[in-house]
């Protein structure tokens, strides 16, 4: 915990870390993650472009990838070799269990060594369509977790809300127990099914297959019924409106909030104000995905876009996460992002939209339960701290150049940049 702040003497013993004018924060706190998913991605081999373009480059990197046992590989297209199946990669491939995602993200095409490793037979092509549940059954190494987990702490992050759907009480079960071994270093707080240590019930809203209305309604009300609130993905304007429309039928409960919230038109601020529910925001799209928005959206919905300043002047909590790894898990490119509104490219989308470098910050540094209020440092406070390389004054001319010194999560250092 922290026990004081201000000109204190020193005690005997204590030990003295010289900040050299670095600010020092509460430590960040990504609300929105995928914190499995991000490691399988750190953990696994590019397949596709821009990484790799054709089929010696594919060849290069699969044969090429460290380690022995299981490899991962991720974002094939058939730009690159073409429909490849379990024969090209027993021929082409390395002599270890080999499972390929295509980037559609539904086909998996598998090797011999992969198909004997999960006991299959068929297809005998070694290509799966949409068998996520029986993929993850090749689960990640401790080594796997805890390099996904340091490489938050290097950026500052001492706790994360994972918003993967279908996190249950296993999921609940298997952070526990990566963090009782060290692998997971960061607080954690679960969204997802109904269940026993999941704080957050989650919706994945579809355009296309939405839920009947009523049921929408009774399920969110028998989440409230237990005194968990919610959190809806709601990516498009229907969306939207009609998760508004079932809190407006059932009533908002504390800590409810809206995922993405990409297209918010003018008319549903003062619908999102009324409802009291919370925004958790991806600023990084902003950059990431930009440029595709500017060619696919018409340009005068740019201004609606994973809004910032818009929520704020209508009074609407807001919070951030980077949605990692569908996003890239820095969290001050995205502050960044939220301050320039720049696509990777170079080009603005929705400048109007665009917080200060202040505001930005805040959107990182709320608590699990109240995403959208910053904390402090203050006597009582858990002892999560990260150490900027720089001051204020400049870390906010740019906040996507910081770097972080130090972090410690309750009070112990876990990314040692200071002696
Ligand atoms: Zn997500």
């Amino acid at each position: 915990m922290i026990t004081a702040v201000g000109r204190l003497r020193r005690r005997s013993g204590e030990r003295i870390v010289e900040a050299e004018g670095g600010l020092l924060l509460p430590g960040l706190h990504d609300h929105h993650l995928h914190f499995f998913a991000y490691a399988a991605a750190r953990a696994s081999v590019r397949c596709g472009p821009p990484a790799v373009a054709g089929e010696s480059e594919l060849m290069d990197a699969l044969n090429h990838a460290e380690g022995s046992g299981w490899l991962r590989g991720v974002g094939y297209h058939e730009h690159v070799a073409g429909d490849i199946d379990r024969a090209w990669l027993d021929r082409h491939g390395p002599a270890r269990p080999v499972r390929l995602q295509h980037r559609s993200g539904r086909l998996w095409i598998l090797n011999s060594r992969a198909m004997q490793a999960l006991g299959l037979h068929a297809p005998a092509d070694g290509r799966l369509f949409d068998q996520d549940e029986l993929l993850r059954s090749t689960p990640l190494t401790g080594a796997e977790i805890g390099d996904a987990s340091r490489a938050l702490a290097r950026l500052g992050i001492t706790a994360f809300t994972d918003m993967t759907p279908r996190n249950d009480k296993n999921t609940n079960a298997s952070f526990r127990g990566r963090q009782a071994a060290g692998d997971v270093l960061q607080k954690v707080t679960l969204a997802g099914r109904l269940a026993d240590g999941i704080s957050l019930r989650k919706f994945h809203l579809h355009d296309d297959h939405l839920p009947a209305f009523d049921a929408f309604c009774d399920d969110i009300a028998a989440a409230h019924a237990r005194d968990m609130p919610i959190a809806v993905h709601a990516v498009t304007e229907l969306s939207l409106v009609f998760t508004l429309s079932a809190l407006e039928r059932v009533g908002t409960h504390s800590g409810d909030r809206i995922e993405h919230a990409s297209v918010v038109p003018p008319a549903l601020l003062p619908a999102i104000a009324a409802r009291g529910v919370t925004i958790v925001t991806q600023p990084n799209f902003v950059r990431e995905r930009g440029d595709a928005y500017r060619q696919d959206i018409a340009a005068d919905e740019h201004g609606w876009l994973y809004r910032g300043r818009a929520f704020l002047q209508h009074g609407i909590p807001l919070a951030a996460g980077t949605d990692a790894p569908f996003g890239e898990a820095d969290p001050w490119a995205a502050m960044q992002a939220a301050v320039d509104r720049r696509t990777a490219a170079g080009a603005e989308l929705g400048a109007g939209e665009a917080l200060s470098p202040e505001a930005a910050l805040g959107l990182f540094l709320g608590a699990a339960q109240t995403p959208a209020r910053p904390r402090k440092l203050a006597a009582g406070e858990p002892a999560d701290l990260c150490l900027l390389d720089r001051s204020w004054t400049q870390a906010r001319e740019d906040l996507s150049r910081v770097g972080v010194r130090a972090t410690w999560i309750d009070g112990q250092l876990c990314q040692p940049g200071v002696h």
